[in-house]
């Protein structure tokens, strides 16, 4: 338990390409106390990926019988397989003070807004225009074309909800859209109900200065 500060949930929502990963990558490297969240999911593992450390990999059964105990706060079918975020995980690290980064899509996002409104802190991430996300993905080297036709149809759907989100930063230059998502954590990082443990006691000790207690 943290005496200091209650952590926050942050969620980055961006179509494939649009620089999601480098910003959450430069969060976890530029602050303290700020950690990624590890989903549960049906989906295959993939070469390089490492159990519990990418995903908990888990079988369709098992996953049902999860959110059959409630054990998720959000889960969603993506791409014909279920992802989800265990409840217990994410309420421990918020306890410990961290602030948490969540990779969901926006269905997940919606549901863990409506639960834990005030400890949600939501950046949409929308590339500067789709001929610059084309040409990104395309860049990437990652996908075949016929792939990256049907990114750029899902980069739509996600896009239509940018309303959805606290923040918007266009990644135009990647120096900039850092400099932004960095503020951003700072400035929550001081709102007051996430203060107010640490200001608490510290206000307390001015009144006790009135209570026959000195400073010398
Ligand atoms: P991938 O299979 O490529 O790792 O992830 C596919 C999609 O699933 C991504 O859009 C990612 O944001 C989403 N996703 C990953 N984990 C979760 C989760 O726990 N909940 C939700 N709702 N979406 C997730």
């Amino acid at each position: 338990m943290n005496e200091m500060k209650r952590g926050f949930i942050l969620i980055l929502t961006a179509p494939s390409g649009a620089g999601k990963g480098v910003l959450s990558n430069h969060l976890i490297q530029s602050f303290r106390d700020i950690h990624f969240s590890i989903s549960t999911t049906t989906r295959a593992i993939r070469p390089g990926e490492k159990l519990g450390v990418h995903y908990f990999f888990v079988g369709r059964e098992e996953f049902e019988s999860m959110i059959a105990a409630q054990a998720f706060v959000e889960w969603a079918e993506v791409f014909g397989n279920f992802y989800g975020t265990q409840r217990q995980t994410l309420l421990e690290s918020l306890e410990k003070g961290w602030d948490v980064i969540l990779d969901i899509d926006w269905q997940g996002a919606r549901q863990i807004r409506t639960q834990m409104r005030d400890d949600v802190v939501h950046i949409a991430i929308v590339p500067p225009s789709p001929e610059e996300l084309y040409r990104r993905l395309v860049a990437r080297g990652q996908d075949s074309m016929e792939v990256i036709e049907k990114r750029m149809a899902l980069a739509e759907r996600e896009l239509s909800h940018w309303h959805e989100a606290d923040y918007v930063v266009v990644n135009d230059r990647l120096e900039a859209a850092c400099a932004d998502v960095e503020a951003i954590v700072r400035a929550e990082r001081l709102k007051r109900l996430r203060m107010a443990k640490k200001i608490e006691p510290l206000v307390a000790r001015f009144s006790n200065l009135f209570d026959g207690h000195h400073l010398a």
